[in-house]
């Protein structure tokens, strides 16, 4: 089957093994990927994997084999993917911290991705979404669980925020706060005019930089809440000189809890027709690379419907009763 994998001159389609689903695990037929800053970090060499590496891992697609020991999925399911694969036995993951294990691994990174015709994740990782979902929406899962993870921190709704960041991150965690009714909530970018000093109640961070956090910390007012929420490549720095005397709170989020992102995902009040680009063919997929990292605004897809279906046994062991009725 065709995989596009990093290796060590760039990236390519490659013909790569059929895999077929482990104890615990389900086989998903790969329709879309979403392509997001970390997978350009990895296509262009910025963020360095071992290689050879199938990249990719915002996607949707459908159950097509079930390994022993799945519950709650079945053949034909639609399926996006919580990224990042946990081992289930560390002491974080006994604590509820499956985001922090200790040999945490990230599709695409740390193991192969899903820009490839057939995955096998384990199905703890596989989210259902109805089958009647925009395949480009299911996408997003993943994003939109990062942007939600902002809800956790000690913000309220009367008060008054500001989101540092021009493209679709900051644009999606606008839209999720208010539509969880924060009514003021403001983004600004790079070239805007400068903001006010301690004028905002809480400041979200989508860019990563020594200035942007430094912009927001300035932003707050004494004992607001500075929220940190992007994984920049380059380390921050936080003058802490000038920050301190207004002991800010200052929260790092990593990811909402995945079935909150889905029901985000499914609410018709937000608007994530106005995040999605093109879908890319599988054969313009570096035109594709190309273009999504010259546009910040819109998620660009690849479509891996195009190559010849893949024989898979369809296997399932136990009859199961669905966890929720999506
Ligand atoms: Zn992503
Ligand atoms: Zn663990």
């Amino acid at each position: 089957m065709q995989a596009l994998v990093r290796t060590d001159e760039g990236t390519e389609w490659r013909d790569v093994a059929a895999v077929t689903p482990g104890v615990g695990q389900v086989l998903v037929q790969v329709s879309l990927v979403g392509l997001c800053r970390t997978d350009l970090a990895v296509a262009s060499g910025r963020l360095r994997v071992d290689t050879p590496r199938i990249l990719g891992h915002e996607f949707v697609g459908r159950v097509v084999a079930v390994g022993e020991d799945v519950c709650g999925l079945s053949l034909g399911d639609k399926v996006a993917a919580d990224p990042v694969l946990h081992c289930g036995r560390c002491d974080r993951c006994a604590g509820g911290w499956q985001h922090a294990c200790r040999r945490a691994r990230f599709l695409g990174v740390d193991v192969d991705g899903a820009i490839v015709q057939q995955i096998a994740i384990p199905a703890p990782n596989a989210w259902r979404l109805p089958a009647s979902l925009d395949d480009r929406i299911a996408a997003l899962l993943e994003p939109v669980a990062a942007c939600a993870a902002v809800l956790k921190t000690p913000i309220d709704v009367s008060q008054r925020g500001v989101v540092f960041g021009r493209g679709r991150l900051a644009s999606l965690t606008k839209m999720i706060l208010q539509s969880r009714g924060f009514l003021h909530v403001h983004c600004v970018h790079r070239g805007a005019e400068p903001m006010e000093s301690d004028q905002y109640d809480f400041a979200i961070d989508t860019e990563g930089t020594t200035r942007s956090v430094g912009q927001l910390a300035d932003s707050l007012r004494p004992a607001g809440v500075l929220v940190l929420k992007s994984r920049p490549l380059r380390p921050v720095e936080l003058q802490l000189r000038t920050l301190l005397p207004k002991e800010p709170q200052v929260v790092l989020v990593n990811y909402a809890d995945f079935a909150d992102a889905r029901e985000l995902l499914l609410d018709p009040a937000i608007d994530f027709a106005s995040l999605l680009g093109p879908v890319w063919s599988a054969e313009r997929s570096a035109r594709a690379f190309e273009a999504a990292a010259l546009d910040p605004f819109r998620k660009h897809f690849v479509d891996l419907t195009s190559f010849p279906a893949q024989n898979s046994v369809a296997r399932s062991q136990h009859q199961c009763v669905p966890s929720s009725d999506v």
